[in-house]
């Protein structure tokens, strides 16, 4: 499951901002993932909370926000609407997706000493 492997990117991440800032523990962290980043949240949640074992984010809480996709026309640039064609609305250009199937650390909250 790809999760998984994402969940140790992520970890890896953590750990290492964690170190950093000399972080005792790490109390929560956020992440923004894409709706179409092909990632199911309650599969990242699990798959959290079993890699977190043993981490400085093992009481660690995952927060996750789920962000719409963005489009825009691959010619003009203008904003493409979700619904309808992904064709734009102003030059009839194909659209190109610049968002939304990422997946991103956006917060740590750390215990330091
Ligand atoms: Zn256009």
């Amino acid at each position: 499951m790809h999760e998984y492997s994402i969940v140790s990117a992520l970890l890896d991440r953590v750990e290492r901002e964690a170190r950093e800032h000399r972080a005792l523990a790490v109390a929560k962290v956020r992440v923004s993932v894409g709706r179409v980043a092909g990632v199911e949240s309650e599969l990242l949640r699990t798959a959290f909370a079993l890699a977190r074992e043993g981490t400085l984010a093992a009481a660690a809480e995952l927060e996750i926000i789920e962000i719409d996709p963005r489009w825009s026309c691959r010619a003009c640039g203008s904003a493409v609407p979700l619904e309808g064609p992904r064709r734009c609305p102003v030059c009839a250009g194909p659209a190109r997706l610049d968002g939304g199937d990422e997946i991103v650390l956006d917060r740590l909250e750390l215990e330091v000493a």
